[in-house]
C-alpha cells in the first residue's frame, strides 16, 4: 500500500497500531504484531467534532469513529444537531476516569476516547499507557 501511494505521488499516513473494536472488545488486539507498534506522538488536542465528524449507517453522528457516544441522531435532529458535536468533543477529550490527574499526560499519545476503548477491551497497559499499573478510576 505504501509503494502504491508513493507510485501515484499521494500523501499517505500509516496507522500501525491496531485498536480495540468499536464495541469495546479485544478481538483485533491479539493480532497486533508488537514489533510494528509505534509510539504515538504526544496527544495535544484534536479537531474531531469541530471541523470533522463521523456518521454511522444509522445516521448517528459522532465526533469521530472512536468516540461514538454521545452521538447525534441526524434522522431526528437534522443537520442543526451537528452543532452539538463541538461540546461533546470537548467533554470526551478531557482527561477523566483513570487518567484524571495523571502527571504523564504531557507525554501521553493516546487520546481519551481511545483510552476508554482500550480499557473496556482490557488491553495490555503497555499498548496505550505509560504506567505499570492501572490507575484508579476517578469520577469528577
Ligand atoms: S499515561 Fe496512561 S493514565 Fe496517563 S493520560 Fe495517558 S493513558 Fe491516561
Amino acid at each position: 500500500m505504501r509503494r502504491l501511494a508513493e507510485r501515484f505521488g499521494l500523501r499517505h499516513r500509516e496507522y500501525a497500531n491496531i485498536s480495540p473494536t468499536i464495541h469495546g472488545g479485544a478481538e483485533s488486539l491479539p493480532s497486533q504484531s508488537p514489533q510494528f507498534l509505534r509510539k504515538r506522538a504526544p496527544f495535544t488536542g484534536c479537531d474531531a467534532g469541530h471541523t470533522s465528524f463521523h456518521v454511522d449507517p444509522f445516521g448517528r453522528a459522532s465526533i469521530c469513529k472512536i468516540g461514538r457516544e454521545p452521538s447525534v441522531d441526524l434522522v431526528r435532529d437534522g443537520p442543526p444537531g451537528l452543532l452539538r458535536l463541538s461540546g461533546i468533543s470537548d467533554d470526551l477529550l478531557r482527561r477523566q476516569g483513570g487518567c484524571t490527574g495523571c502527571t504523564l499526560q504531557g507525554t501521553c499519545g493516546t487520546c481519551m476516547p481511545l483510552v476508554q476503548l482500550y480499557r473496556r477491551a482490557k488491553a495490555p497497559l503497555a499498548t496505550y499507557c505509560q504506567h505499570q499499573e492501572p490507575r484508579k478510576e476517578v469520577s469528577q
